[in-house]
Order: C-alpha cells, then sequence, then structure tokens
C-alpha cells in the first residue's frame, strides 16, 4: 500500500469544511484505496465545532480514513502536508471596507504561507477556496519562498462546473458531453465563463454563440451571480457544490484531467496577456501532478475585454495587499 497523504484542512468547522471532509474521507478525492490521515485546522472558538465534526468522521468508519488531528496552530497543522485546502477566511461582511477585508485575510493567509514553507511536504499542493480567493493565494505563495508559486492555486472549478450545468440545460444535453469551456480571470463577479471554444459532442455550438442575448445577459451573469441566488434560494451560502468542486480541482490536480481543459486559478506566466505573477483562472489541463495552460486559443474582441477586465481587477487587489505589506 501506498504511504498515507497528510492533508490539511483549514475552516474545517465550517459549513464547506463540513461537506468536504466526509467527500475526502470516503475515498472521492484520491481513490478508495489510498489512505489519509487530516489534519483539521481551526481559530480557537471553533475547535470544539471541529472536534464533533471529527467525531462524526470516526463514527463513519471509512475504509480510507487514517488519523484525525485538530490543530488552532497553522505551523503544526501544515506539518507533513502533501494536500492543504485552505478553506477558512475571513469574508467580506456587509459594509467593510475592502482594504480591512484585505487585511483581515493577510493576517491568516501571509502566516499560513509561513507555516506551509516551513513544514509542508515536499510535493505540497495548496488550493485556496476562502475569499478572496485569488489574492488569498497570492498572500500564501509570497510567504512561502521555497514552495514553487506553481503550488498555490486558487479555486475556479464551481464557476467552471455552474457554467458546464448552465450551458448543458441551455443544449438540453448531459454535463458530460460538453468541453472546452473555460472560466478566465478572478473568482468574483468579473470572471468571464467564456464558451468561444465550447463543444457538446464533440461539434462547435454556433447556434448557441450567435444568441448574444443569452450569452451576454443570461448565462455570463447567472454563472457569476449564482452564489448569491444560491443564498437567495437555501438561506446560507452553496456549500456542498463548493466542496465538491475542490474535490475536482484536487482530483485533477493529482491524477490528471479527463476533458480537453478545465478552468484553474494559476500564477500567469504571461500567457494570453495576462501579467506574470496574479493568480487567474486560465483553461489548464494537469499531467504528471502539474497544471498546464492550454496555449493557442484563439481569443475574440469580446473575450479580450471580458479577460482584461478581470485580470485589471486581480492586478488591483494585488497593489493594494503589496501597499499594505502583506506581499
Ligand atoms: P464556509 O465554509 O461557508 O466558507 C468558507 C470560505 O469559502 C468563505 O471565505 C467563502 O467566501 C469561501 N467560498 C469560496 N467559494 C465559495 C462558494 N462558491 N460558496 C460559498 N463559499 C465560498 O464559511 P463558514 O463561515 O461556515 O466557515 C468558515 C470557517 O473558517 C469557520 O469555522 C471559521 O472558524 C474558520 N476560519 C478558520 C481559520 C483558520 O483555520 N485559520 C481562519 C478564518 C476562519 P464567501 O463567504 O465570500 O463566499
Amino acid at each position: 500500500a501506498n504511504a498515507p497523504v497528510n492533508v490539511t484542512v483549514t475552516g474545517a468547522a465550517g459549513n464547506i469544511g463540513y461537506a468536504l471532509l466526509f467527500r475526502i474521507a470516503s475515498g472521492a478525492l484520491l481513490g478508495p484505496d489510498q489512505r489519509i490521515n487530516l489534519r483539521l485546522l481551526e481559530i480557537p472558538q471553533a475547535v470544539k465545532a471541529a472536534e464533533g465534526t471529527a467525531m462524526e468522521l470516526f463514527d463513519s468508519a471509512f475504509p480510507a480514513l487514517g488519523t484525525v488531528d485538530i490543530f488552532d496552530d497553522p505551523v503544526q497543522a501544515f506539518e507533513g502536508a502533501n494536500i492543504a485546502f485552505l478553506v477558512g477566511s475571513m469574508p467580506r461582511k456587509a459594509g467593510m471596507e475592502r482594504a480591512d477585508l484585505l487585511s483581515a485575510n493577510g493576517g491568516i493567509f501571509g502566516p499560513q504561507g509561513e507555516a506551509l514553507n516551513a513544514g509542508a511536504a515536499d510535493d505540497v499542493k495548496v488550493l485556496v477556496v476562502g475569499n478572496p480567493a485569488n489574492t488569498n493565494a497570492l498572500i500564501a505563495a509570497s510567504h512561502a519562498p521555497d514552495i514553487p508559486a506553481s503550488r498555490f492555486t486558487a479555486m475556479t472549478r464551481l464557476d467552471h462546473n455552474r457554467a458546464l450545468a448552465q450551458l448543458a440545460a441551455r443544449a438540453g444535453c448531459h454535463v458530460s458531453e460538453i468541453d472546452k469551456v473555460t472560466v478566465w480571470g478572478n473568482h468574483s463577479t468579473t470572471q468571464y465563463p467564456d464558451l468561444t471554444h465550447a463543444t457538446v459532442n464533440g461539434a462547435p455550438i454556433p447556434e448557441i454563440l450567435a444568441d448574444r442575448t443569452w450569452v451576454e445577459e443570461d448565462f455570463i451573469p447567472t454563472v457569476a451571480k449564482r452564489g448569491a441566488a444560491i443564498i437567495a434560494a437555501r438561506g446560507a451560502s452553496s456549500a456542498a457544490s463548493a466542496a465538491s468542486a475542490a474535490i475536482d480541482h484536487v482530483r485533477d490536480w493529482c491524477q490528471g484531467t479527463t476533458s480537453s481543459w478545465t478552468s484553474s486559478s494559476i500564477m500567469s506566466d504571461g500567457s494570453y496577456g495576462v501579467a506574470e505573477g496574479i493568480i487567474s483562472s486560465f483553461p489548464c489541463t494537469a499531467v504528471d501532478g502539474e497544471w498546464k495552460i492550454v496555449e493557442g486559443l484563439e481569443i475574440d474582441d469580446f473575450s479580450r475585454a471580458k479577460i482584461d477586465a478581470s485580470a485589471a481587477e486581480l492586478l488591483d487587489e494585488r497593489a493594494a495587499v503589496a501597499e499594505m505589506g502583506l506581499i
């Protein structure tokens, strides 16, 4: 049998954590035969709730689950981590200034980056889910000089999955029949879900793309604002779908993508005119444990403007955290 894999989850007592931990422990991440040791990080006030979740994990008698340890210290929580899901963050509250939001998250993701740098395994892979996820990932990466920046990623897979679901409903097909959809940019309302290259059963979709009213006034805003629609319906944020997308992201990263590409927020190398040094969403494949940007896609004028606008927002966020000394 393979050695156990250490998976650290922050914000473990939260809503996404509650859905995510059971998927990881059930084998959905690395298969039913890979033993996983969970390391849960919480703030001190939430440690007791995390202990309750750990009791339920214990009671599930998952064949793939090894140990479960709970910490309120990031240095201990990230010790030996092969995979880290950074879920806990300081979300924007009504009336909160952007500077307050970014500085609160700097106080979380800076020390977590340092702790990863100090103690994580050499092969560590990091997925940031907690918002503002792309900039939080940048903060963590900048505090981990010994870890390649390519190991710090942010989640746009839920946006990608939402785009697949919306297109499948419009095209009257199953999501599994759709390929070549991309979410570009920031995990925010400036994100650009791009259908230009999309196929249904291998065929392009010119009639759907020609319906600009649907693409621009229905599809794009529906995907970008889906989080708010879920809150309006459920009275709580999306949690299980966010956890499911986090599993999809890390599973594909470890085991390889199976479609032509997916969407992943990774450190930009300047591809497609997106400034280097921001963590932005691209069309990506995962091969041998590394994300690779799919190069050479044609970008039309509409897409160009959308990609540029979202990249500009990421550059603004980077400038703001740089000014605050957070990176
Ligand atoms: P959730 O588990 O619902 O959400 C956690 C984070 O994920 C939020 O920042 C949320 O941002 C973000 N997120 C990203 N994508 C999505 C999505 N599609 N749908 C919903 N959320 C998304 O939050 P809870 O408040 O239930 O739990 C957070 C936990 O984190 C708490 O237990 C808290 O104690 C803990 N925490 C732990 C820290 C640590 O380990 N050091 C630090 C800070 C908090 P948004 O709200 O903007 O959608």
